[in-house]
């Protein structure tokens, strides 16, 4: 999967409240698969005839993540991806943010486009790395028809601590570890 070189970006002197171009750039990457919470209508501030701007905006349910302003064309995509215009219904949705270049004003200018999520596979910068057992401190493996962040992320909302599939079965099966209402 092809990455892309973190840059020092002059837009960083001028914040933007929405997704932009150069915030791919300056993480370094070229898309980020992301998840849609919500589509809501907002303002933003028209650079070029300083004057808001009433837009749809995409919300996300990643953290860290500035909620992005939807032009006509990436509007046109959320709707074939979701197979519905009404934006109130866009929730839930596994789409890819990625950089593209599109004429504006008569000059090539970055821009973010949206492709479905399967239209890409989870580039390799944004797969969060598991810890190993922090019982027996091996690795946690997909087990069980799980795969390893589940199994990580399951057991330390039970545990308290991330743990490999074997060690959950054994704090499983200890009475001690037991709350009377767990099954
Ligand atoms: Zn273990």
């Amino acid at each position: 999967m092809e990455t892309a070189k973190k840059t020092k970006h002059w837009r960083e002197f001028f914040p933007s409240d929405n997704l932009a171009a150069s915030d791919l750039q300056e993480r370094g990457v070229k898309h980020l698969a992301l998840t849609i919470s919500h589509a809501a209508p907002g303002e933003v501030h028209d650079t070029t005839t300083s004057k808001k701007k009433k837009l749809p905006i995409l919300h996300f349910v990643e953290k860290g993540i500035k909620p992005m302003a939807l032009n006509v064309t990436n509007c046109q995509t959320i709707e074939s991806i979701t197979g519905t215009p009404d934006y109130t219904t866009w929730r839930n949705v596994a789409i890819v943010v990625y950089l593209d270049k599109a004429k504006y004003a008569g000059k090539l200018k970055d821009c973010l486009r949206i492709k479905p999520s399967t239209a890409c596979k989870k580039p390799p910068e944004e797969t969060i790395p598991i810890p190993p057992c922090q019982n027996c401190n091996k690795p946690i493996i997909d087990s069980d028809g799980f795969t390893a962040a589940q199994i990580a992320v399951t057991t330390l909302k039970r545990h308290g601590a991330s743990l490999c599939f074997a060690c959950h079965i054994e704090m499983k099966d200890s009475p001690a570890e037991e709350s009377p209402d767990t099954p």
